[in-house]
């Protein structure tokens, strides 16, 4: 008998959401020997294309929601913005990891920020803001610069908008429940994966150093050019918020490094996340087969980084003339082609990403920007 709570290879996985974090999740998890099903609204998904089976539904289907929940034996997400009511139809017919509760707090920039406040863990000042007399008083308070950003549903700066002065407000219509944020000139952006199993036990991934571009990650480098001190400082971070969290699963903390090398905190995602793909080729354990050790029950894997690494996005962008020219790609021996079977490429969406592996982290940094240059440079051949 398995011990209450421990989903051996063999068992069978859920997955809500099917991009491609499910994609390489389920990459992951039938190498391990697992059963992988996904559901999600649509079908033919990067996820789906490699599961045992896909199930595309509404997340507002109960009935649907319901009979995909009691065909697996443990249910997790690549996506956070699952509505609380379809995570608890599944919970009455399988195990949930994480619980609901996460995603609940994750899913909400107002419950996040506040759960980070009353934690102690340091964040940007903020307000809630429902009106533009809210504005204006929560502009009072924090000043400006500011960043105003909708509480529900915002991703890759989308609902997000920066007020340099209180001028600005005047232009500024509130449509939805939001946060205003304090703009914080951070020196670096860092993000740190932690991933926190049954026991309590956890592991952190090597701090990451996140470049963006448009407000989407361009390019992240691990582990990021910071001192020692202020590694540790991250990591414990994302441990103590992992551990506040109750969290059984993987977790993404993104953070503000500051230039008197204070920390704050600024998102969660309660999964795997695109600046840890380096993880699959330049850690022992990745974040996808590491997610599924934890909410398997299984004991968690070496988060050990071989080799410094360099990820790069590739966005629809650079499908515009066609599709890239991969085997120019490939003549990079130790760059790292991954593409996540998306037809439709469109500006701004994530298709694909490569990550290089080198002796230090500026090489490996100069390397895959090369890399993904040189494959829109030539005509395929
Ligand atoms: P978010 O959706 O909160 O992850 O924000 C997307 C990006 O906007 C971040 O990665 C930062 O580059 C920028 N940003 C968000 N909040 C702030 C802030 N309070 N101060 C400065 N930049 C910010």
């Amino acid at each position: 008998m398995t011990a209450p709570g421990l989903f051996p290879p063999g068992s069978t996985v859920g997955l809500m959401g099917s991009g491609q974090l499910g994609r390489m999740f389920a990459i992951a998890a039938r190498r391990m020997g697992y059963r992988v099903h996904v559901f999600s609204p649509e079908a033919g998904t990067p996820a789906g294309q490699l599961a045992d089976l896909e199930i595309a539904a509404p997340y507002e289907d109960q009935k649907a929601v319901e009979r995909f929940a009691a065909g697996v034996d443990v249910l997790t997400f690549e996506f956070e913005n699952i509505p609380a009511p379809s995570v608890e139809w599944a919970a009455a017919h399988c195990v949930v990891r994480p619980r609901g509760e996460i995603l609940h707090i994750c899913q909400h920039r107002l419950r996040e920020k506040q759960f980070l406040a009353d934690a102690g863990i340091p964040v940007a000042p903020f307000r809630a803001v429902s009106s533009r007399a809210e504005l204006y008083e929560a502009l009072e308070t924090i000043g400006t610069p500011a960043v105003l950003k909708t509480a529900a549903f915002g991703y890759d700066g989308k609902g997000q908008r920066k007020i340099g002065s209180p001028a600005e407000a005047e232009r500024i219509e509130i449509h939805a429940p939001s946060v205003l944020e304090k703009f914080v000139p951070f020196a670096m952006e860092l993000s740190v994966l932690v991933a926190r199993g049954l026991d309590g036990e956890t592991a952190v991934f090597p701090v990451c150093e996140n470049i963006h571009r448009n407000h989407i990650l361009d390019v992240t480098i691990a582990p990021a050019r910071v001192s020692a001190a202020v590694a540790d400082a991250a990591r414990g971070l994302a441990r103590r918020i992992a551990v506040e969290l109750d969290l059984v699963g993987l977790l993404a903390v993104e953070m503000f490094l500051l230039p008197d090398s204070t920390l704050l905190a600024n998102e969660l995602a309660p999964r795997p996340h695109n600046s840890g793909h380096y993880t699959f080729d330049a850690c022992v354990t990745s974040q996808f087969e590491q997610q599924l050790r934890a909410v398997c029950g299984l004991a968690l894997g070496s988060t050990e980084l071989l080799r410094p690494a360099a990820m790069a996005n590739l966005l629809g962008d650079l499908w515009l003339d066609g599709e890239p020219n991969w085997p120019a790609a490939a003549r990079f021996p130790n760059v790292k082609i991954h593409l996540y079977g998306k037809s439709g490429a469109r500006p701004g969406r994530k298709m694909g990403h490569l990550t290089a592996l080198a002796a230090d982290t500026d090489t490996a940094a100069a390397m895959v920007r090369e890399a993904r240059a040189s494959h829109t440079k030539n005509s395929r051949g």
